[in-house]
């Protein structure tokens, strides 16, 4: 079965309400996994679909009591061509957030795990901010990493008249009841996740930190805009051995099929099961 982008869905954990929100999807060449073989994908052939490896683009909606908070922010209304590398269209994470019940108003809270393009797309409509009511949190660093780096790939140029809006998260910071902040640069400099805590249930928005299930059993499969591949790696292995050991629930944002599942282990090797919420 060629993979699909993941779909609007939603799970609890405990009393805290997580729903992915797509904004749309990218099909990008392996090599946007530098040095990865046909071999290798031939063994993820349900990552892929006509020999693309397919990337969904979306954010998180996270709800706890009255607390409205959206994590990362899609590529925005967008389509990316680039001949022999990338397809990519994008444009639909409001749609869903009003599928899911709320208005940009509503939202009180801006968590961007990192500032590539397709994490801030909606960030600004026309000169205002999107989600005007919001406080929105960046990594240390993260702001000032993108300034004076309008070329390079999924640089968020466009965004960066907005980020004097923006305040820096702290490691550790409880940005709401049961959402915690947990700083993870290597991805980029700022790069963080969110963990989510509601009575004995646990969840872990990735961010970046992973791309694919197929890393899970590939550990030399880095992104090509790993600003730092080595942290990168140390991190991802780090954290998806805690993720296995655990049973956390995982949302990651560019996985094919469900945005949600889980890190499990058998046989010597570790797997995706996915989560249909
Ligand atoms: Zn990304």
């Amino acid at each position: 079965m060629p993979a699909t982008p993941a779909l609007l869905n939603s799970l609890t954990v405990g009393d805290i309400r997580i729903t992915y929100l797509p904004d749309g999807a990218g099909h990008f060449s392996y090599d946007v996994f530098p040095g990865s073989s046909q071999e290798c994908w031939a063994r993820h052939a349900a990552q892929t679909s006509d020999g693309r490896w397919v990337c969904s683009i979306g954010g998180f909606l996270v709800e706890s009591g009255d607390r409205k908070i959206l994590v990362d922010l899609g590529f925005g209304d967008a389509v990316l061509e680039v001949e022999g590398f990338v397809t990519a269209k994008s444009g639909r994470l409001l749609a869903n957030l009003g599928a899911a019940g709320l208005t940009p108003a509503e939202i009180d809270t801006v968590v961007y795990t990192h500032m590539h393009a397709d994490h801030t797309g909606w960030t600004a409509t026309g000169d205002a901010l999107t989600f005007a009511n919001a406080r929105h949190l960046a990594g240390p660093g993260e702001v000032s990493h993108w300034i004076g780096r309008d070329d390079e790939p999924f640089s968020p140029a466009g965004q960066l008249p907005f980020t004097s809006n923006f305040e820096e998260s702290k490691d550790g910071e409880i940005i709401a009841p049961g959402v915690e902040i947990l700083h993870a640069p290597g991805h980029t400099p700022g790069h963080q996740c969110l963990v989510i805590s509601s009575g004995t249930e646990r969840a872990m928005i990735l961010g970046d930190t992973l791309h694919t299930p197929a890393q899970l059993q590939e550990p030399d499969l880095s992104f090509m805009f790993d600003v730092d591949p080595v942290q990168a790696r140390r991190w991802r292995e780090d954290i998806v051995a805690k993720l296995a050991a655990t049973g956390t629930t995982v949302g990651a944002c560019h996985f094919s099929g469900s945005a949600f599942g889980r890190v499990m282990t058998g046989q010597g090797q570790r797997f995706w099961a996915p989560l249909p919420g």
